[in-house]
């Protein structure tokens, strides 16, 4: 009942959340076995950009680049998931250097279905936060280099049926250079991900019950 009534809560605040930029992302949710891509809800704009002010009122930060989107919640990239991105870039698009630019982290909250997502507008390429981990490190490289396909292709990719087609022929043509996708896709097929996601709850059961 109470889960019912915060559902339809937050269904209620969505649309406001959506106009204030609160849940606004691109996200590629990619359930297994088969991956999917939620198209973003509106054409791209930079209303929702943080003003320059804004930005050089922001603390100094350490490391990575700042997403300056939104001043309040910026974000640091990661610093292994910022090497390998920039490797990807080096070795399959060398040309595009201002994709070094995004802004690459692990997420802030648990995932469930989304491996990973890629939000062209904010330059910032999200990892969940339960591939962090030794016998995850394998499956970043295909996972990243997925994502940079996405930055690559950007929102002028081409439609199928009326729609963008973000995992249309164009993109999956682009994707298949790198060696280890075929071994992500399986890895995601056999359930590896499901797995991952059940250890990780169950770590975090263990954590909480010694507090
Ligand atoms: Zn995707």
């Amino acid at each position: 009942m109470f889960t019912k009534r915060v559902r339809s809560l937050i269904r209620r605040l969505s649309p406001l959340s959506r106009q204030l930029g609160l849940f606004e992302r691109l996200t590629v949710v990619i359930p297994p076995p088969k991956r999917q891509h939620a198209e973003p809800a509106r054409p791209p704009t930079t209303r929702n950009w943080a003003p320059q002010s804004a930005v050089s009122a922001l603390p100094p930060l350490t490391q990575g680049p700042i997403n300056v989107r939104r001043a309040g919640k910026s974000r640091i990239s990661d610093s292994k998931l910022s090497s390998i991105w920039a490797e990807l870039i080096q070795q399959f698009f060398p040309e595009r250097t201002e994709l070094l630019a995004y802004t690459v982290a692990w997420s802030t909250r648990r995932q469930r279905r989304t491996l990973a997502s890629c939000n062209l507008r904010r330059k910032l390429v999200n990892v969940a936060l339960e591939l962090n981990r030794p016998d995850c490190d394998q499956w970043l490289r295909p996972l990243l280099y997925h994502e940079l396909c996405h930055a690559v292709l950007g929102e002028s990719i081409g439609r199928e049926g009326g729609r963008r087609a973000w995992h249309g022929r164009e993109f999956r043509e682009l994707e298949r250079r790198h060696p280890h996708i075929k071994a992500l896709d399986l890895w995601m097929k056999q359930g590896g991900w499901k797995h991952v996601v059940r250890s990780h709850r169950s770590q975090q059961a263990a954590k909480a019950r010694l507090k």
